[in-house]
C-alpha cells in the first residue's frame, strides 16, 4: 500500500514521521487508518496482518502453538481455530504471555522491513499496532496517536461487530493495558465517543496536511 504521491521519490534512511496508532481493542483505530490511507493517501502497515501472518499454515510458531495446546488447536483444514485460542488466551494472562512472546518479534521484523521498504519512498507512515506499548513497540515511531472512546461504547462497538458475549468482550479489554495509561503516554489523544464525524475533524487536526507524503 504505498502512497501513489509518492512514487518515483529520491531514496532515504527512514520515514521522517511514523505515526503510532494504538488504543483499546475496538475503539476505533482501523477508523482512522483507513481515513488516512483514503483522504492522505499514507502507506499503513497494519500490526495485525502480520500477526495473523506469524500463525499460518506450515509457519513455525502455529507449530509451537500445536505442541503447546495439541491438535484440537487447529480446525479441519488444519488452520488455527482462532476462536477457541482466543479463549485460552484471554483466559490466562500466563498463556497470552506465553503467545504474545512468540508473535510479537514476529511482528516487530515485519514492521521493521516493510518500514525500511516504505521509507524509500514515502516521507510518512502510518503504523497501526493495537499493542504499541504493552509489546515494547513505541520505538518504531515518531509519535504515538491513541484513540479512546468509553468503556459502554468499546463493549457495545465489540459485541456488535465481533459478535462476541459480554464476558468475551470483557475479557479482551481487560487483557489490556488500562486506557487511561495510554493516554497518558500519547502524543495525540483522539477521543472517539461520539460521531464519526467528530473522530476525523480530530484526525485532520492531528494530521500537518504540510507533511503529507511527499518524495525527498
Ligand atoms: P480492533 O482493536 O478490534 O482492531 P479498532 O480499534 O480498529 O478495532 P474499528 O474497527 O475502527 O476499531 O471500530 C470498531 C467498530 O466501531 C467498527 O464496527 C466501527 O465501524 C465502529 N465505530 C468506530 N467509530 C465509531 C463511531 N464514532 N461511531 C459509531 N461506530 C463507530
Amino acid at each position: 500500500m504505498l502512497c501513489p504521491e509518492c512514487q518515483g521519490g529520491t531514496m532515504s534512511q527512514s520515514p521522517t514521521r511514523i505515526i503510532g496508532i494504538t488504543g483499546g481493542i475496538g475503539s476505533g483505530k482501523s477508523t482512522v487508518s483507513n481515513y488516512l490511507a483514503d483522504v492522505y493517501k499514507l502507506p499503513v502497515l497494519d500490526a495485525d496482518i502480520y500477526a495473523r501472518l506469524a500463525v499460518q499454515t506450515g509457519s513455525p510458531i502455529l507449530s509451537q502453538i500445536v505442541a503447546r495446546y495439541g491438535s484440537d488447536i487447529l480446525l479441519p483444514s488444519s488452520t488455527l481455530n482462532r476462536r477457541s485460542l482466543g479463549e485460552i488466551v484471554f483466559s490466562s494472562p500466563t498463556e497470552r504471555q506465553w503467545l504474545e512472546q512468540q508473535i510479537h518479534p514476529y511482528v516487530r521484523r515485519c514492521l521493521e522491513t516493510e518500514l525500511k521498504s516504505i521509507s524509500q519512498q514515502c516521507s510518512t507512515a502510518v503504523l497501526v499496532v493495537p499493542l504499541l506499548f504493552e509489546a515494547g513497540m513505541t520505538d518504531l515511531v515518531t509519535e504515538i496517536w491513541v484513540v479512546y472512546c468509553s468503556p459502554t461504547q468499546q463493549l457495545e462497538r465489540l459485541m456488535e461487530r465481533d459478535g462476541l458475549t459480554l464476558e468475551q468482550a470483557q475479557a479482551r479489554i481487560n487483557s489490556q493495558m488500562p486506557i487511561q495509561e495510554k493516554c497518558d503516554r500519547a502524543t495525540v489523544v483522539l477521543d472517539n465517543s461520539s460521531t464519526l464525524e467528530a473522530l476525523l475533524t480530530q484526525v485532520d487536526k492531528a494530521y500537518d496536511i504540510t507533511t503529507v507524503c511527499f518524495p525527498r
